[in-house]
């Protein structure tokens, strides 16, 4: 059923519009390229490609847990890449963090029907951005994909200090969206940082979904193509 309450719509932006699955692969496979690692001893660009993810991972739970910083995430993941080669290069892994930052948001790939739902709600509804990120890193994104223009206003992790879930972060962005909790709705692909964080503040929340995963909270609701929204605004 639709809901005749809602005037602000937020979205997250990194695997809710913005395809960062697909843009950094295609990243991390051209890095691979570029750095001649074939020739340093790392043969399969496809497996180099999982054993950067999974430490990437890794690193950025610690940086959400406060135990590295931006500077260090931004080479450390690629730094403890190379070593898992037996490879120990800090210059190379600087090196390769930097290239990574510069080319990869830079990148355009979006999630199936992003245009489409933007200009569909666009009609109806301000829209809004919550993003976990680097400022300069999302605006990137933003511009070169040309999303920019669709958007009233746009909040990144880094200019509040702060990432979702935390309440901080979603009071920030309703207040500088001049928007009611009451009468906004989150979307988001992430469920206890997207979902609960939305929920906790007492906005409305569409989990985007394309795995799903289970969960039980009562949202407005749970979808696996962005189409689908559609239906709910
Ligand atoms: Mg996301």
């Amino acid at each position: 059923m639709k809901s005749n309450t809602i005037k602000h719509v937020f979205f997250d932006l990194d695997h809710t519009l913005w395809d960062f699955e697909k843009n950094s692969k295609l990243e991390i496979l051209s890095i691979w390229e570029q750095y001649n690692l074939h020739q340093k001893g790392i043969s399969l660009s496809e497996e180099f490609l999982k054993v950067y993810e999974r430490i990437n991972g890794i690193c950025w739970a610690k940086y959400r847990a406060n135990e590295l910083d931006k500077d260090a995430l931004k080479y450390i993941r690629f730094y403890d890449t190379l070593l898992y080669y037996g490879i120990d290069d800090l210059e190379m892994a600087k090196n390769m963090g930097i290239t990574y930052l510069e080319n990869s948001p830079k990148r355009t790939c979006l999630i199936a029907g992003t245009i489409a739902i933007l200009d569909y709600l666009l009609e109806n509804y301000s829209l809004h951005i919550i993003t976990n990120g680097f400022e300069e890193v999302q605006h990137v994104k933003l511009n070169n994909c040309d999303l920019t223009k669709y958007f009233t206003s746009i909040v990144t992790s880094e200019e509040v200090g702060c990432t979702k879930p935390s309440l901080e972060i979603f009071n920030y962005a309703l207040k500088k969206a001049d928007a009611l909790n009451t009468e906004s709705v989150y979307i988001g692909d992430n469920f206890k940082v997207d979902i609960e964080g939305a929920n906790n503040a007492g906005m409305k929340a569409i989990f985007y979904n394309p795995k799903k995963e289970k969960h039980d909270l009562k949202i407005l609701g749970d979808i696996t193509l962005l189409a689908q929204i559609k239906s709910l605004l």
